[in-house]
């Protein structure tokens, strides 16, 4: 038997590969690398740097919890803020020499001789490691709408993930499509800047008053000296959020109240009756992701936005069309969200007898506990499918899977196995629990949103509160897994390997 190269093998320099290598320093392990596609760390928060993009989640809570960040300049801090957090906690934890960056992963092998991967990049580059740790993120291919004369259109068309900050808005006319979690931060931004906005909102979002304030210099002081006083705030962030989580799995009725709330906040901040009614959703609140903002109204309500709910015939050269008419623009933005079950491709990641998991999961997504997928061993997703949430802070979500990840490979470790899988019966009742579960809640309440698959199979949100997830993976039940029990080979001095 061979010994790979590696122990561990990180893809993705986000939120959860950081965490994830964190954690492995943390516990001593220094054998691994991350391989980073981009130029720098950060993920979603290196991506999207859109005016405006700022966390919806309180800053207190979306961070690692054990490294709280007493200087956050406010509530929800901004992106370059989050961003930088993310820098200092990879400088901290003395995780800059396991970057690769500009090593885009092409294709994963689990070698079954060996027991490891072997995983190449777009450079050609070859690395094995015993354990492979996804940490790619849901979120980080832009979907674009599929619109007749996309590319007969002359201006500038871009994502908001992928924002052109070289084109000046300035008095220009401008289509914004979609108004989902990115737009209604970009919107109020760019809306005093540009001549005229066209925003084209297909399903208008539910959308609640934003608590966001500044954290004064006191309050930072005694964050810093006080540690305990910041840890109160942020369990208290996270119990009021999960306690929110119950209405959204159990008691979607509850949810009714908050429709009032957000209801109340657009008569608040909308004069025109016309316009108000085309703003308030018609589905279930929490069926789609509730909002945060108290400045896209008022600037929805501006003389140069116009809202069109006219569905998009044709783009032409220097226009848009709708049923109802052409309008001549200067620029398209897209903030039509992202390709999320399609989040492996373009990799190939081929487990047992050589099966590509975008095959296996041809007709949707599903793991164990978001974090194995059966047949592919020593694979670990962060993230994973049914992994999302509503209500809480992700970062939560990763630090369970990284435990448990971690929990996994000490059992195997210390049965003396070389890797591990899942059962695929267990796998299989596991989905069908979540899905049986996933049917009572406000995700499956009619509206039409990205947590769903094509076919309608809700695979992206886990179907209770966050409390319940922490529970779940504390500790591996290996009654669910399976062992191989082939010995791991140990290396003699020559740098030779046997096995024992
Ligand atoms: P999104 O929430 O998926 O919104 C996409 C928007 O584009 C929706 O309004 C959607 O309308 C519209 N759309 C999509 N395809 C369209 C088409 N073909 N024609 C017309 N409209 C179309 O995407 P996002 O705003 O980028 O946010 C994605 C996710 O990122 C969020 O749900 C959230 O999890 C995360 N996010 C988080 C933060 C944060 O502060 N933490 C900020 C931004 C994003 P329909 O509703 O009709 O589909």
């Amino acid at each position: 038997m061979k010994k790979p190269d590696l122990e561990w093998l990180i893809v993705g320099a986000g939120f959860s590969g950081l965490g994830m290598a964190i954690a492995l320093l943390r516990e001593g392990r220094r054998n691994f690398v991350i391989l980073e596609k981009a130029e720098a760390l950060g993920g979603t928060w290196r991506d999207n740097t859109y005016p405006g993009c700022a966390c919806d989640v309180p800053s207190h809570l979306y961070s690692y919890s054990f490294e709280q960040n007493p200087r956050w300049s406010r509530l929800f801090a901004p992106q370059q803020e989050i961003w930088d957090y993310m820098e200092h906690c990879a400088d901290k934890y003395g995780v800059r020499p396991h970057f690769r960056f500009g090593q885009e992963v092409v294709r994963c092998e689990w070698d079954e001789r060996h027991s490891f991967w072997r995983v190449v990049t777009k450079s050609g580059e070859t690395f094995t490691a015993r354990y492979l740790v996804f940490g790619t993120g849901p979120l980080s291919q832009p979907s674009y709408p599929e619109i007749k004369g996309m590319d007969r259109f002359r201006g500038p068309a871009f994502h908001s993930q992928r924002w052109d900050h070289k084109f000046d808005l300035e008095g220009k006319r401008v289509a914004a499509i979609g108004t989902g979690a990115s737009a209604i931060q970009f919107v109020p931004q760019i809306q005093p800047k540009v001549k005229r906005l066209h925003l084209f909102q297909r399903t208008p979002p539910w959308i609640m008053p934003k608590p966001d304030r500044a954290v004064s210099p006191g309050v930072q002081r005694l964050f810093e000296r006080v540690p305990a006083a910041q840890r109160a705030l942020r369990n208290t962030l996270w119990t009021i959020m999960d306690l929110r989580g119950f209405g959204f799995s159990v008691a979607p009725g509850i949810l009714r109240w908050t429709e009032q709330q957000c209801i109340a906040h657009i008569e608040r901040q909308v004069p025109d009756k016309a316009l108000q009614k085309r703003l308030i959703p018609d589905y279930r609140a929490g069926c789609k992701r509730i909002l945060l903002a108290d400045d896209y109204y008022p600037a929805v309500a501006q003389p140069n936005v116009e809202l069109v709910t006219e569905p998009i015939v044709e783009l032409r050269e220097h226009s848009i069309v709708t049923r109802d008419g052409e309008r001549e623009i200067d620029a398209v933005i897209f903030g039509t969200g992202f390709r999320v079950t399609d989040f492996l491709s373009p990799m190939a990641v081929l487990g047992r007898g050589g099966r590509d998991l975008n095959d296996t999961w041809r007709n949707g997504i599903e793991g164990y506990l978001g974090t194995m997928v059966s047949g592919y061993p020593n694979f670990f997703m962060l993230l994973g499918p049914n992994t999302g949430l509503g209500h809480n802070s992700m970062i939560f979500m990763i630090e369970a899977q990284v435990h448990w990840a971690l929990q996994v490979v000490k059992g195997i470790e210390s049965r003396g196995a070389s890797s591990v899988d899942v059962r695929p019966r267990e796998q299989a009742s596991y989905n069908a629990r979540v899905q049986q579960r996933l049917s009572q809640t406000v995700w499956a309440s009619g509206c039409h949103s990205w947590y769903l698959d094509k076919n309608g199979k809700n695979t992206t949100v886990w179907p209770g509160i966050t409390a319940e997830y922490w529970l779940r993976t504390r500790r591996p039940n290996f009654a669910h897994l399976e062992l191989d029990p082939a010995p791991l080979p140990t290396v003699i001095e020559s740098g030779e390997t046997a096995t024992l």
